[in-house]
């Protein structure tokens, strides 16, 4: 397939470069010289404007760094500029309420759009292991899905436009409570004498077991190796959870949805990046406790 590439940091240069293995002619776009030329190395056209990029395209896709970009971008370059009957995929993470605006003014003009945000960082998109959560109608799903498919490990239908983005903030939400949990009770279990690994082995298999423990523990030499390894470097960024955490805290607040430990654990995420940690792992946390 033509698909159009808009967005090629950190994120859409592995991806751009995955559809590229997978066979597809990608048209790419990017602000950023370094990326364009990075985009080009890896066997995408590039151009000079969203524009050019979208002409002739049977899709597009756009993984950029907000909802206000992403609306500006469909909204002056895409919609009325790509061919009519052209797909577009929005996997960059932004509020659900843009993307359900984005996507209905794409649908106003005949197209059909889809919110498709990912789990995984930086080396599940070079490796094209991302997890896709998916929002729109049937028919838009099943057209986006192979697309996907070639940049990812999985694909899910979370219903209709807009349930992709909600899927993302409510589980990065709940991830955000599990690591502070978790760092709150191997804290707590030092200062009552349990040594971390005593307390891992036993709450490892106990009823306190979740992912952040098991798969991402935040204590050095402890469970499989994560972040915390390497001093929490890599991995996910405190300043990345806190934007997932603020996209939660206003979609709970539109929604008069209750969320007491979501907003304890954006509080507690807050303070952390503004104290300068905003570049460390989100498990570096454990530090302040
Ligand atoms: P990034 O800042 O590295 O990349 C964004 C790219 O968009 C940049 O290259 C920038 O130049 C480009 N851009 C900005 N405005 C543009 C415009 N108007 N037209 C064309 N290009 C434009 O960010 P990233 O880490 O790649 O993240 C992208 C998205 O993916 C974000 O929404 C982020 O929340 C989400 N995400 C990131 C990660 C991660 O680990 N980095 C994980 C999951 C989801």
């Amino acid at each position: 397939m033509k698909i159009a590439f808009i967005g090629l940091g950190n994120m859409g240069g592995g991806m751009a470069a995955n559809l590229v293995k997978a066979g597809h002619k990608v048209r790419a776009f990017d602000l950023s010289e370094t990326a364009l030329n990075a985009a080009k190395d890896a066997g995408c056209t590039i151009f000079s404007s969203v524009e050019e990029a979208v002409e002739d395209v049977e899709a597009v896709v756009s993984m950029l760094p907000n909802g206000e970009i992403v609306k500006g971008v469909y909204s002056d370059s895409v919609i009325g500029t790509a061919p009519k009957g052209a797909v577009f995929l929005d996997c960059s993470t932004i509020d659900v309420a843009t993307a359900r605006e984005v996507i209905s003014a794409a649908e106003a003009d005949g197209y059909e759009m889809v919110d498709a945000p990912v789990s995984g960082g930086i080396a599940a998109a070079n490796g094209g292991t991302l997890t896709f959560m998916v929002g729109g109608s049937d028919s838009a799903f099943d057209r986006a899905k192979p697309i996907l498919e070639a940049m990812g490990k999985a694909v899910i239908h979370a219903g209709d436009a807009g349930n992709g983005q909600a899927a993302k903030i409510c589980n990065n939400m709940l991830l955000a409570i599990h690591m502070a949990g978790t760092c709150e009770a191997f804290a707590m279990a030092e200062k009552l004498g349990l040594d971390p690994q005593t307390f891992y082995d036993i709450s490892s298999v106990s009823s306190g077991q979740n992912w952040s423990m098991t798969s991402y523990c935040p204590v050095p030499g402890v469970g499989p190796q994560s972040p915390s390894d390497n001093d929490y470097e890599g991995g996910f960024a405190t300043a990345l959870m806190l934007k997932d955490l603020r996209l939660a805290m206003e979609a709970a607040e539109k929604s008069d949805s209750a969320v007491p430990m979501g907003s304890r654990a954006a509080a507690l995420y807050e303070d952390f990046n503004g104290a300068g940690n905003g570049g460390k792992d989100f498990s570096a946390i454990i530090k302040t406790y």
